[in-house]
């Protein structure tokens, strides 16, 4: 896994499949992309989810990371067509129940303002919209064991193997490659 990735990527096809994917590497090496609590703004605004925040604070980090587990686990349970675990249930309706940031109309189009705690309720949301939508049946893993996201498969027969080329396809083929060459037998004399 590339550690110096730490910017903020949107592959997801939602914004709560982007957010639940901001604990990268679960199985493994379990990296944070929500070290500091200014990154948890630079996601709300990057996503698009809202046009501004007001800046979070740890406390704000730790509600956030707590959404995003149980968005997670919602989730993976609707992937492999488990039951939902009733706290994680409990966990995102709540943050879902706050009120969510207004959009406002301005001469330069629409601007949405929100608080730490506003712009969670969205991300919650669309968590709620998304596991009770169309799309459910389209959820897939990353066939990158290390990358542990989950995604929208839109492509034609569910072909999507990877949450990106870049990311994790070109990286999985080169892996492989190598295997081959490894084990390929030596050159006849
Ligand atoms: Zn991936």
């Amino acid at each position: 896994m590339n550690l110096d990735s730490a910017i903020h990527v949107f592959v997801c096809g939602n914004p709560a499949l982007d957010f639940a994917a901001t604990l990268r590497a679960r199985r493994t090496v379990r990296f944070e992309m929500f070290a500091r609590p200014d990154r948890l703004s630079a996601w709300y605004v990057e996503s698009g989810v809202v046009d501004a925040v007001s800046p979070a604070q740890e406390a704000d980090v730790e509600q956030a990371k707590t959404v995003r587990e149980a968005i997670y686990q919602l989730v993976t349970a609707r992937r492999l067509g488990e039951d939902y675990d009733g706290s994680a249930l409990t966990v995102v309706n709540n943050a879902a129940r706050r009120p969510p940031a207004v959009p406002q109309l301005t001469p330069a189009g629409r601007w949405t303002q929100a608080t730490p705690e506003e712009a969670l309720s969205m991300v919650a949301r669309h968590a709620v919209e998304l596991l009770s939508g169309p799309d459910v049946p389209l959820l897939k893993e990353c066939g990158n064991p290390e990358c542990t996201r989950t995604y929208i498969d839109r492509s034609r027969g569910m072909r999507r193997q990877w949450c990106g080329m870049e990311s994790c396809g070109n990286k999985i083929k080169a892996a492989a490659y190598r295997a081959r060459r490894k084990t390929a037998p030596a050159a006849a004399h």
